[in-house]
């Protein structure tokens, strides 16, 4: 029988106790996201990440810019809260419209204010081994999620479908840390080669944005299988993994939703509050 990683309970457990902590602060650590456009997907998950920096007591600022906003302007926004000393970590919310030059956008936000850890110092600090100030949220919380289920990862082999800047790249940096040994598939890999590859894996990863993917074909018997993935299909929520077929042969997996997706969120709270307490020192 397998074991489902609840990230749903998991979550709500670090943000109570992020609550508990955020209560005793005089001055409450501050949030703030800068959103461009109207993405439906990008509108839900900003107003997620308020609604539970709110429920934790965080002060939390929105700050919305239209699809045509320019480079210059979202600079210097970014800028503004650089140095502005009441907020404490800054966000902004991807994917951007393609106007906009990500690269640049994500560098101006100063390292100890990047509460995604996307900025390449500590992107650099992350690969490196080093202590970054923020790790991105979302593979920080599928390791909290093998930690709270006592899942060692040393000396298992892991395989990450995807390399994103996001999930697959940092992913796999933590980790090798943690001693696995890791495997980096992507869209270049050969169908062969992902098969036999993610057939090894004592733990899988599926980060690629494709519904139902992993199928059981790709899955040894008793691999832990984490499912990164969110596709809306016909207004339902699929993961990257076909669930009701590989739970069959897995000793844990995480349900879409339920899984990763709150662990990201609670994980960017923490990181808030990392940050607040970096710069109250
Ligand atoms: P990206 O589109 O940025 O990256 C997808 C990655 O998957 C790329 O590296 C791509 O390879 C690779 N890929 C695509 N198709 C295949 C394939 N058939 N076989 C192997 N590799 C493939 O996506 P993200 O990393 O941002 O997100 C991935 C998924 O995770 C999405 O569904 C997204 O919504 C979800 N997500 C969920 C989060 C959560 O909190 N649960 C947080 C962030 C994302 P290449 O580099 O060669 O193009």
């Amino acid at each position: 029988m397998t074991i489902i990683l609840d990230g749903k309970k998991t979550a709500q457990k670090i943000i109570s106790d992020i609550s508990e902590e955020v209560f005793k602060l005089d001055v409450k650590p501050k949030l703030a996201v800068i959103i461009v456009g109207d993405n439906p997907a990008s509108q839900i998950y900003v107003k997620n990440k308020e609604k539970t920096a709110k429920k934790i007591g965080f002060d939390s600022l929105i700050i919305p810019f239209s699809i045509n906003t320019s480079n210059d302007e979202l600079l210097k926004e970014i800028d503004k809260l650089n140095n502005d000393k009441s907020v404490n970590a800054v966000l902004v919310q991807l994917p951007l419209p393609n106007t906009l030059y990500k690269q640049k956008i994500i560098e101006a936000i100063a390292p100890e204010k990047d509460v995604d850890g996307f900025t390449p110092y500590n992107f650099g600090q992350l690969v490196l081994g080093y202590k970054p100030y923020a790790i991105p949220c979302t593979p920080k919380g599928i390791i909290r999620l093998l930690d709270e289920y006592n899942i060692e990862i040393e000396g298992k082999v892991a395989v990450v479908l995807g390399r994103s800047n996001i999930v697959g790249k940092p992913l796999s940096a933590l980790l090798r840390q943690n001693n696995a040994t890791v495997i980096n598939l992507h869209s270049k890999t050969s169908e062969k080669n992902i098969l036999a590859f993610s057939k090894q894996a004592d733990i899988l990863v599926a980060a690629i944005g494709q519904p139902n993917y992993v199928t059981s074909e790709f899955v040894k018997d008793g691999a832990i299988v984490i499912d990164v993935g969110i596709n809306r299909v016909n207004d339902k929520i699929k993961g990257d993994v076909d669930f009701d077929n590989v739970s069959k042969l897995t000793s844990y997996i995480t349900p879409v939703p339920g899984g990763v997706g709150p662990m990201t969120i609670a994980m960017l709270m923490e990181n808030t509050l990392e940050l607040y307490k970096l710069q109250h020192k």
